[in-house]
């Protein structure tokens, strides 16, 4: 990439997916001018309502624009009732995660200041932590591709070497960084099962070996169930959370639900060469086309690309960027504006107006 001027590849997608689109385009617009770094968007058609008018999802050529992108931000996509031709939901989202090999799924779950909290402890206002989860084999490993006969079903684990290698470098180096900038220690818990599958001892072992190469920051292990236990108690008790991919599923809801819901939790789906930004929530058809749809996952989904790109090499403004967008979306929040999911009457544009506000209009 050129430095100081990047190529993102936009799919709007479907429902609110294409309502949190413009309104993070008009807020990253401005912020990049004020930055002085060069951000081109390009949108592209996929999804399902492209799917309904043309019989393609996923259009190779939008496939191909979007891998050689800087990087790729989107929407949300699906819709009820617009299904493949043989049943299976429309997600080019997974196509993507498979195809261009993006094995890191990274859930910041952070309390907002002024959003409420599920929990009534007030150490609930410093949870902050973030969930990796492994997006391109664990239980997903035989998606689409299970065996089901009359009498029995069954679908397929995988755990290998190489991508648990990967997703445990991913995680320490990302506490690293959370470490410099939070100014504590870092600390990964694994999240598996090793005690009933001998796939999540082999997992926890590599996980080990690797953790050895990163002797400044703690390690440990957790059980799930016992992880979603304490992910409820004592949230705020960790901070970087690599997982196999099902089980990184079902957390992030439950971590979304722990501050605020799925409109305020951000994502990114990262590999060693590619990577996708997208809020964690869906289409939401049930409030879609009302201007009512939280555009504060989708920001912080951008900020976290914009730190994304900053990291390989864009330049410093990129990180600087990123972190006036998490701050802009903070203050908003903090200043008293209340999206119609936590009970307020604030719509997108005035999110996008509060937001736009903090970054000096
Ligand atoms: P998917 O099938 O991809 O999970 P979904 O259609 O089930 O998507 P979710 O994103 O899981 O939708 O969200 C569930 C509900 O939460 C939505 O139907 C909507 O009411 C609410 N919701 C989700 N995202 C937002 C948002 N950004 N702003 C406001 N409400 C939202
Ligand atoms: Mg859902």
């Amino acid at each position: 990439m050129a430095s100081n001027s990047v190529r993102i590849a936009v799919l709007p997608g479907d429902g609110i997916g294409t309502e949190v689109t413009e309104a993070t385009l008009a807020v990253l617009d401005p912020l990049a001018r004020r930055h002085g770094i060069g951000l081109s968007t390009e949108a592209l058609p996929a999804g399902a309502f492209h799917y309904q008018a043309t019989g393609d999802a996923f259009p190779e050529a939008s496939f191909r624009a979007a891998e050689s992108a800087d990087a790729i931000l989107l929407g949300a996509m699906g819709w009820p009732g617009i299904r493949q031709a043989d049943g299976t939901e429309i997600a080019p989202q997974l196509d993507l995660r498979f195809r261009l090999g993006l094995y890191a799924g990274v859930r910041p779950v952070r309390a907002i200041p002024g959003v409420p909290v599920a929990l009534a402890d007030p150490r609930a206002a410093t949870i902050d932590f973030v969930l990796v989860r492994e997006s391109t084999e664990g239980l997903f490993h035989s998606r689409g591709k299970g065996l089901v006969t009359q009498d029995l079903a069954e679908e397929t684990l995988r755990i290998t070497r190489a991508t648990t290698e990967k997703l445990s470098r991913f995680s320490f180096r990302l506490a690293e960084r959370r470490a410099a900038r939070l100014g504590r220690a870092g600390r990964v818990t694994l999240v598996d099962k090793a005690n009933v599958f001998r796939a999540f001892a082999f997992m926890r072992a590599v996980f080990d070996e690797v953790a050895t190469e990163f002797p400044g920051v703690e390690s440990g292990h957790h059980y799930v169930d016992a992880m979603a236990l304490d992910l409820v108690r004592r949230p705020w008790a960790y901070d970087v959370l690599p997982t196999e991919n099902m089980f990184g599923d079902i957390l992030s809801d439950l971590a979304a639900g722990l501050v605020g819901g799925m409109g305020f939790s951000p994502s990114a789906d990262i590999g060693d060469e590619h990577a996708v930004f997208q809020p964690a929530h869906g289409t939401a058809p049930d409030i879609a086309g009302q201007g009512i749809a939280n555009p504060a996952a989708m920001l912080l989904s951008a900020s976290m690309m914009l730190d994304w790109l900053a990291s390989r090499g864009a330049g410093q403004g990129f990180a600087d960027a990123a972190a006036e967008l998490d701050a802009a979306v903070d203050a908003a929040f903090a200043g008293g504006l209340r999206t119609t999911d936590i009970g307020g009457g604030d719509g997108t544009a005035a999110v996008v107006r509060a937001v736009q506000a903090q970054l000096g209009g």
